[in-house]
């Protein structure tokens, strides 16, 4: 549990907040872990939950630990404005991800009830149980719960990389027991989260705030390439099946496919396995990751039928057999246009620089985007570093985008 020299330091502004949480976690060198279920990520629900009383906004944490404050309605049955983000990290992590969401929503319930009093529809703040997927083989656990994406049954003997259970870290974290009931959210209206960019664009365009359209869809494949293996001496270029070859040939044809795209279209081979892998024999066996992004389902659908069939060429002409098996695919996910629209009318009214951009990166928002109406703004993150204790982004942005989250709230909960 939180000491009480902790709950001294509630604080009272953005960046004084965002080093406070940072500080449950925090390591040498300046990162942040906070896994889901762990102590420190225990330590930060209960400090934010602190926070939130202190505030008078009635923190409650739901079965599966996400917790949500509440700046509520006058009328009873008032629908719910949901803000917020995610509290667990990566290993070693940045101080922004996730929290800058949090800590902007509770900031902006305290903003809202001091200066408009009580909103026409409730506002709820959350901190979300997790998103990265950092301790266990699944990620947006805490979104998926409430939009009903996931169910329990889908953490039932689920084993983290540490070996722990699902369940276990669960019970250990004080939360559980693993049956309780879980009821689908019914009354949320609308889903904001503000979130840092984790990438290069608005610091290069100097925009302060990036409206997200869609958060792009991926497909990942591992690709086999099987040849014979050979002496590298003896066996004459002609009659070789030399998997290298055939391997380099199609990740060549890959990128020059990818060209012939917009610019939104990314691939990337970040894995890559040689068999024997010895200096003086020709390789038998390769084999390759392939990801491939776009916002537009049927554009990269399109792409990656176009660079199968090349691969399956490349073989046929080299002598070789190629295997691609899909492992892993997300469908691109549209933000709402109508809250995208208020959030741009926020900005050209405050004269505040925005860019409209897709999101390459995951979110919370992708499991309420077909949930509710949802809507995903970023600020700048600098050097477009992120995941790194090297994540950074100015007071002065953050502040921006606190703004333009208040006016959102503002004209979502009580216009
Ligand atoms: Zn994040």
């Amino acid at each position: 549990m939180i000491g009480g020299s902790e709950l001294n330091k509630i604080p009272n502004h953005l960046a004084e907040a965002i080093q406070w949480l940072s500080e449950f976690g925090n390591e040498e060198g300046g990162g942040v872990t906070r896994t889901l279920y762990s102590h420190p990520w225990k330590e930060a629900q209960e400090g934010l939950k602190f926070w939130m009383e202190q505030l008078g906004f009635h923190p409650y944490y739901d079965p599966i630990g996400n917790l949500f404050g509440r700046l509520s309605s006058a009328e009873k049955d008032a629908p719910v404005i949901l803000v917020g983000s995610h509290v667990d990290t990566v290993k070693s992590g940045g101080k922004y991800d996730g929290a800058y969401g949090i800590i902007a929503g509770i900031l902006a319930l305290k903003y809202l009830k001091q200066k408009y009093g009580t909103p026409k529809r409730h506002i709820e703040v959350v901190s979300l149980c997790e998103e990265e997927g950092s301790r266990f083989p699944l990620t947006c656990s805490g979104s998926g719960m409430i939009t009903g994406a996931y169910t329990i049954e889908s953490f039932l003997g689920l084993k983290g990389f540490d070996g722990v259970t699902f369940e276990a870290a669960m019970m250990e974290a004080g939360l559980g027991p693993f049956n309780q009931p879980y009821t689908v959210r019914g009354d949320i209206r609308a889903f904001v989260e503000l979130h840092i960019e984790q990438g290069p664009v608005l610091e290069k365009l100097q925009k302060s705030i990036g409206i997200v359209e869609t958060i792009v869809g991926q497909k990942r494949f591992r690709v086999t390439v099987e040849g014979e293996s050979n002496h590298a001496g003896t066996t004459l270029i002609k009659w070789r099946k030399d998997a290298v070859r055939g391997a380099v040939s199609m990740i060549d044809l890959l990128y020059s496919y990818e060209k012939k795209y917009d610019e939104h279209l990314v691939t990337t081979v970040g894995q890559l396995f040689v068999e024997p892998n010895v200096p003086n024999v020709i390789a038998g066996r390769v084999v390759f990751s392939v990801d491939a992004r776009h916002p537009s389902e049927s554009i990269l659908h399109s792409f990656c039928q176009q660079f199968m069939d090349g691969f399956n060429q490349i073989a046929k002409k080299m002598g070789l057999t190629v295997y691609v098996e899909q492992c892993h695919e997300v469908h691109p996910v549209h933000m709402d246009s109508g809250l995208q629209n208020i959030v741009k009318e926020i900005c050209t009214r405050n004269h505040i620089p925005f860019y409209r951009m897709n999101s390459g990166a995951g979110h919370d928002a992708q499991l309420f985007a077909p949930f509710c109406p949802t809507v995903l703004f970023f600020v700048p993150s600098r050097d477009g570093i992120s995941h790194s204790p090297l994540e950074y982004t100015s007071d002065q942005d953050l502040e921006t985008g606190f703004h333009v989250l208040t006016q959102v709230l503002h004209h979502l909960a009580y216009e």
